[in-house]
């Protein structure tokens, strides 16, 4: 992301290096472990070879769904970002297949248009053709952005020219049902400089919602084209379309100065935070559609967040921030990381969560290792899906994560995320040193600095309350929002940020009534989750009751990582007091006094089968 105005600027990804930490170590794992299998996977499945058959002239044997050629890009854009740090990837493999199969026209994609296919564009609610092209255009652009320009930025750009002459005001006048062709044409524009992908990025935010695409059993809200985009309350129908067009919609109002258009975005960012997410920064809570819920319709148990919807709102909360300088922005950011991005891979970076429930009332079966999943719910991650845009999104968000931590500003610079690691950027060089989210203190250490005064912005989360601010000058509370510290810097200076991160209870908003009357256990940016390989006994998360008067107990996991912190809760386990029929007019009985252990949400499932809960029922005082 390289908006050409707003608040804040983001840095390059050649700016910001993660050393080791929580964030480094799983984009190591990411490159090491994720992208390779990703790239075995889509290999199995038979993904690469449709673009075989179609640069031979004919896919006779496509495999894979209609948006199968999207993950390849996926997976491509993340390779670009590994091979630019150095790293090892089948890179010029991959792209060699890929851009072999456009058409001279510009036109890619192995599902249309080829004798024995449907036409090209006649499948625009399902097709997934534009939204295909719009991950093709990000990997170019990615590829633009570390300086190269190699036969994938040229496939790009033939591919953004054909949709531009296809679509543009004189063309059809349509949208894709999958929104996502926006951010990456605005992207393009952005890397090149050439108006016209602006342009159509235009013409698709303003085309959607003028139900230009047919009414279907979910209605068009399913795919945002009941409502026009700044008209909308809250994000609604099939949650990572309406966050990919939320994105695209912030960066055509950023390119053109429309306040009015980013306005609109904010309020219904504003509304589904305020009732459509989950604690763990999930959005979209039901299965039917894959879609946001009612305001306060957040049930624990059939919680859907796809990960990619997670990946999404950490897209648009960085856009925003980036728009306005909101920490706000950046606090569903952290939220949304540590709980949902960071639960998608397993602990070896081989298997994936696509949804991500807040309760599992069942233990998950085992996947079977030798095929994709075909479905998008189970209580274990599996190593592939039927539909796997999740490993590959969590692929290229992880391998780009430095861009997310820090920006800059005419001021100075600002830390947003914190990550161990190292930040060279406009005369400015930091290293920061910190074991969050283990640990609450954050050291930023100045290599190198310019030779005049700058100031240095650290967020404090809002979850912090108040936390300390150790300058060579002076120990000061701060605040959240961003704590500043404006001074000459030297070598050598140093500044230390201690958040508190010490267990807090957090209770819910009554009006989401599937979860009343219970309350979670977070921990800095971290919510916990109760497991039952932690339990006394199997039957501990069936019914049990917290005691929230008893300080909560820090303990070690080491089956879960030597850093990890555990807790241990007071709690009862209560008795059913009916059998046979669930509902009388006794209340249940108090059977025994035990304590629940809990388990950063992010870490759990990595112990085969389990149930699981974040939200506790507290016991009745
Ligand atoms: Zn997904």
């Amino acid at each position: 992301m390289q908006p050409s105005t707003g608040t804040l600027r983001p840095l390059g990804l050649d700016e910001v290096r993660l050393t080791g930490g929580f964030w480094g170590d799983r984009q190591a794992r990411n490159a090491a472990a994720t992208i390779p299998h990703a790239y075995e996977w889509q290999r199995r499945a038979g993904w690469l070879d449709n673009f075989r058959q179609a640069a031979a002239g004919g896919v006779t044997a496509r495999r894979g769904r209609e948006f199968s050629d999207s993950e390849a890009y996926k997976l491509a854009e993340a390779m670009v970002w590994e091979i630019a740090r150095g790293a090892d990837a089948p890179y010029r493999e991959l792209v060699e297949v890929l851009v072999a199969a456009q058409e001279p026209d510009g036109y890619l994609n192995t599902m249309f248009g080829r004798p024995g296919q449907a036409p090209r564009y006649s499948a625009l609610d399902w097709g997934h053709e534009l939204y295909c092209a719009g991950f093709l255009i990000q990997a170019g652009v990615a590829r633009l952005r570390t300086g190269v320009a190699d036969a994938l930025v040229a496939a790009a750009i033939r591919a953004a020219d054909h949709v531009c002459a296809e679509f543009g005001a004189a063309g059809r006048q349509a949208v894709c049902g999958h929104p996502e062709i926006e951010m990456a044409l605005v992207e393009l524009y952005r890397a090149t400089g050439t108006g016209r992908y602006l342009d159509q990025a235009q013409l698709f935010v303003d085309r959607r919602g003028q139900a230009t695409l047919p009414d279907l059993e979910l209605g068009r809200s399913y795919y945002q084209d009941d409502v026009p985009v700044r008209d909308r309350a809250a994000f609604a129908g099939h949650a990572v379309r309406a966050l990919y067009l939320a994105c695209g919609a912030v960066d055509v109002a950023v390119e053109t100065g429309d306040d009015k258009l980013l306005a609109a975005i904010v309020r219904q960012w504003e509304r589904t935070v305020a009732a459509r997410t989950y604690l763990t920064g999930g959005m979209g809570s039901r299965h039917e559609g894959e879609s946001f819920g009612e305001d306060f319709e957040l049930p624990p148990d059939r919680a859907y967040a796809e990960t990619c919807a997670g990946v999404a709102s950490v897209m648009l909360s960085w856009r925003l921030l980036l728009a306005t300088g909101e920490p706000r922005f950046a606090d569903l950011a952290e939220r949304t990381l540590f709980n949902v991005v960071a639960a998608g891979p397993s602990l070896d970076g081989r298997a994936f969560f696509y949804t991500n429930p807040l309760q599992q009332r069942a233990p998950g079966s085992p996947p079977d290792p030798r095929v994709p999943n075909p479905r998008a719910t189970a209580g274990e991650r599996v190593p592939w899906f039927d539909v796997s845009c999740c490993p590959n999104n969590i692929a290229r968000l992880l391998a780009s994560l430095g861009g997310y931590l820090a920006t800059r500003d005419d001021r100075g610079l600002q830390l947003h995320q914190y990550a161990a690691g190292r930040i060279r950027a406009g005369g400015i060089e930091l290293g920061v040193v910190t074991e969050y989210p283990w640990r609450g203190a954050v050291t930023v250490r100045v290599h190198a600095a310019p030779q005049r005064p700058w100031r240095l912005s650290l967020r404090v989360p809002a979850w912090a309350g108040e936390a300390t601010l150790v300058t060579p000058e002076q120990t000061r509370p701060v605040s959240p929002g961003y704590a500043v510290v404006d001074r000459f810097w030297r070598p050598g200076d140093e500044v230390r940020l201690e958040l508190p991160v010490a267990p807090r209870w957090t209770e819910p908003d009554p009006r989401i009534d599937a979860v009343r009357g219970t309350v979670a256990v977070e921990r800095g940016p971290l919510v916990y989750c109760a497991e039952s390989v932690d339990q006394r006994t199997a039957q501990a998360l069936d019914a049990p009751a917290v005691d929230p008067s008893v300080p909560v107990v820090e303990r070690r996991m080491p089956a879960l990582g030597p850093e990890v912190v555990a807790l241990g809760v007071a709690a009862s386990t209560l008795a059913p007091a009916h059998a046979g029929w669930p509902y009388g007019s006794t209340g249940p009985a108090v059977a025994e006094a035990t304590e629940l252990v809990l388990v950063p949400y992010h870490l759990w499932a990595n112990r085969g089968p389990a149930t699981m809960r974040v939200w506790l029922p507290e016991r009745r005082r």
